[in-house]
């Protein structure tokens, strides 16, 4: 076990980390339990911005993981938080799903098909040529370019499959305009924990099994990093990096406070 010192907002990423696909990583669960049971409750952090809060909460259940709603922050939900912050007021052409569009309700910002003053977009299955062409338009015309994340794939059974990296590409290139993204390894998300929850950055940790998007995003927003060797990036990779995680574990299950 690895003595690690305590902080007050435990940020964990979910795909790698908590479960992996369907499957729990007992050692996670086990964790957040240790944790709920000194009184403190886990943040959620995932770059998954299609899937909504209860759909996530739900997911968790599952995998053995009781969490406080209000604590899952997706890169659809730090999207819509990120335009209340800096955009008050403004509306948003959204190519996107269930997870955006909850996202973007909650926090009562106005959705337009046309004449947006911004363009946001995350993974969307129905997406169509008619979808692309409108959002490059829009861009044309001056609207805000924003992208809950740059992913340009994702697994599944048959092999990978496009991912809103690869749509958000599309529209970046036949504007030239580079979009701002949400997702992890940007900062956002972490950002907006700190702002939404009042936490100093060295009582934050952010926890995850992805060099390059979860301990990226800890190393550039500042904080303590935990890599776990449960998902993508293995140990040996991370351990030979310029900036390694601040703390290298098997698993979870191997935290000791
Ligand atoms: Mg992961």
């Amino acid at each position: 076990m690895e003595k690690i010192k305590r902080y007050k907002a435990y940020c964990l990423d979910l795909d790698g980390t908590v479960y992996r696909g369907e499957a729990p990583v007992q050692e996670a669960a086990q964790f957040v339990s240790r944790l709920q049971e000194d009184g403190i409750e886990a943040f959620y952090v995932t770059n998954n911005a299609s899937k909504t809060q209860d759909q996530l909460y739900e997911k968790l259940k599952r995998v053995g993981v009781q969490a406080d709603k209000s604590r899952i922050m997706s890169s659809a939900v730090a999207a819509a938080k990120y335009i209340k912050r800096w955009y008050p007021g403004r509306t948003v052409y959204l190519i996107g799903s269930d997870g955006l569009k909850e996202a973007l309700d909650a926090e009562g910002i106005e959705r337009v098909e046309q004449q947006a003053d911004i363009v946001l977009m995350g993974l969307d299955l129905q997406i169509s040529y008619d979808k692309l062409s409108r959002a490059c338009l829009e861009v044309q015309k001056g609207a805000v370019f924003l992208s809950t994340n740059k992913d340009l794939a994702f697994p599944s059974e048959q092999g990978f499959l496009p991912g809103n990296g690869s749509f958000t590409a599309v529209v970046s290139k036949a504007t030239d305009v580079d979009p701002v993204f949400i997702g992890k390894p940007e900062i956002h998300m972490l950002e907006a924990i700190q702002q939404e929850w009042g936490f100093e950055k060295e009582d934050m940790v952010m926890i995850g099994d992805n060099y390059d998007t979860d301990i990226q995003a800890g190393i550039r927003f500042g904080i303590d990093t935990v890599h776990v060797n449960t998902g993508v990036t293995s140990m040996d990779a991370v351990m030979q990096k310029d900036h390694p995680a601040t703390h290298l574990l098997e698993n979870l299950g191997f935290w000791k406070h």
